[in-house]
């Protein structure tokens, strides 16, 4: 048998009916703060990823599924693609190629599968969704300002609320701007130096290539020395100190609670300013929903304009486990199944569907080759609430039989009332 690769699954109904429930009810939430959506391709040029998100990060360094095309077109030939393992870097390649802010498009939000070779667990996927949108520059539309990070933490704020989430925490810090980052850096690094032999491998390379990244580590025994390390709280410069405070008076002032994480740093390099979370305890080790901050460097980075940005990305596959619990049973069960007596009612009871189902009922057509008893299983199955029988006499004399699955009670119902009858009795 041929299984779905590790890492990777299928969602089936009705589970898939909740991820619906989530995305139309994103799709409100976005539509009320003016962002529309983009839709950019799965794989990329490995190079955006290793400018975008950062050389010496987890995704880059050892996640990424990545392989050289085999195009028999010369410029094709052995091109590096990788499948995106983020979005917020092709949501802003895009914005520079089509020069998005001449069209006023600044505010973007997607839903899509992300890719990242990680080890597989509980709440972590090798082909996982994210939900996400950007605020990108120009600066006259403001996108630097705090404003923006309140606006976009206050919607967050929101949607998990319109969700039914409850117990969410938004965890904030800010980690300052390049030169604040430098000089907490060379700190790290002086922190570090005596400390280092003591800790992970992975930890031993940040050490050196990236110290910031040190936070990043979850190895357990390493946790008492990265606390005693020093903070990037203690280096932002005045004006990193001032957005971030105005940042929280918003928030204050909008009545959405959060609590102060210094050592949050994130995943990716281009982040500066404001970086955030929001776990929820219910999801055990991987307790993450979501991550975002401010990328105010990162179009320049991949040779676009100065645009000041923010976003985030929601784990969909988190979101929905966190909602599963408290979720409505939402298997769609149809609303009448029908049993055309004989083959010869095929085509009455096909007219009949088609009627009802314009009626916005949830209709299973059965066939006039099943037995009554057949009919009557393949309804229980399905859990249909009726069963409408199409026979001869029927047909004849416009009265339809119609059987309550649940009750066992009969009523006849003229045909012109069908739709109205299974309407009300819902
Ligand atoms: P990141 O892009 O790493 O900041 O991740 C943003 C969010 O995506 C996280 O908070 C998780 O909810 C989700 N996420 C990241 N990686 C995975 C994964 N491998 N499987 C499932 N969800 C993930």
């Amino acid at each position: 048998m041929i299984k779905a690769v590790r890492g990777t699954r299928d969602l089936l109904p009705p589970e898939t009916q909740l991820w619906s429930f989530v995305e139309a009810k994103v799709r409100e939430v976005m539509r009320a703060y003016n962002f529309q959506e983009i839709r950019t391709p799965i794989f990329e040029s490995t190079e955006l990823f290793a400018r975008g998100v950062g050389e010496d990060t987890d995704i880059v360094a050892k996640e990424m599924y990545t392989w050289e095309d085999r195009g028999r077109a010369q410029s094709d030939q052995g091109q590096s693609l990788t499948l995106r393992p983020e979005n917020t870097a092709g949501v802003v390649r895009a914005y520079i190629e089509h020069k998005l802010w001449d069209r006023g498009l600044n505010k973007l939000y997607y839903i899509g599968p992300q890719f990242r070779r990680e080890r597989p667990q509980k709440g972590r996927y090798r082909q996982f969704f994210q939900i996400g949108a950007e605020v990108i520059g120009p600066s006259t539309a403001g996108s630097e300002s705090p404003a923006r990070d309140a606006e976009i933490l206050e919607m967050l704020a929101t949607l998990l609320d319109r969700l039914g989430i409850q117990g969410w925490n938004l965890e904030l810090n800010s980690v300052g701007c390049p030169a604040d980052r430098a000089s907490f850096n060379l700190a790290l690094k002086m922190a570090l130096e005596p400390v280092v032999g003591q800790m992970c491998a992975d930890c031993q390379r940040r050490a050196v290539t990236n110290p910031l990244r040190v936070f990043d580590c979850k190895v357990p025994g390493d946790q008492p020395i990265i606390d005693r390390l020093p903070r990037i709280s203690q280096f932002l410069d005045e004006g990193c100190r001032k957005h971030f405070e105005d940042v929280q008076e918003i928030l204050k002032s909008v009545g959405v609670p959060f609590i102060l994480n210094d050592r949050l740093v994130r995943g990716l390099d281009y982040y500066t300013r404001t970086a955030f979370e929001f776990t929820h305890g219910a999801l055990g080790a991987q307790n993450a929903i979501l991550g975002g901050g401010r990328y105010d460097g990162l179009s320049e980075a991949l040779g676009g304009p100065a645009a000041p940005g923010i976003g985030f990305a929601i784990g969909e596959d988190r979101l929905v486990m966190s909602l599963a619990e408290t979720a409505p049973d939402l298997a769609l069960k149809p609303d009448v199944y029908i049993a055309p007596v004989g083959e010869r009612l095929n085509a009455e009871a096909a007219r009949i569907a088609r009627e009802l189902r314009r009626e916005d009922l949830v209709v299973e057509l059965g066939d006039g080759n099943f037995r009554l008893t057949k009919s009557f299983d393949a309804a229980a199955k399905l859990g249909a609430r009726y069963v409408l029988f199409v026979g001869e006499n029927e047909v004849k004399s416009g009265m339809f039989a119609l059987k309550n699955q649940q009750t066992g009670e009969q009523v006849s119902v003229p045909r012109a009332e069908l739709a109205a009858w299974l309407r009300s009795s819902k």
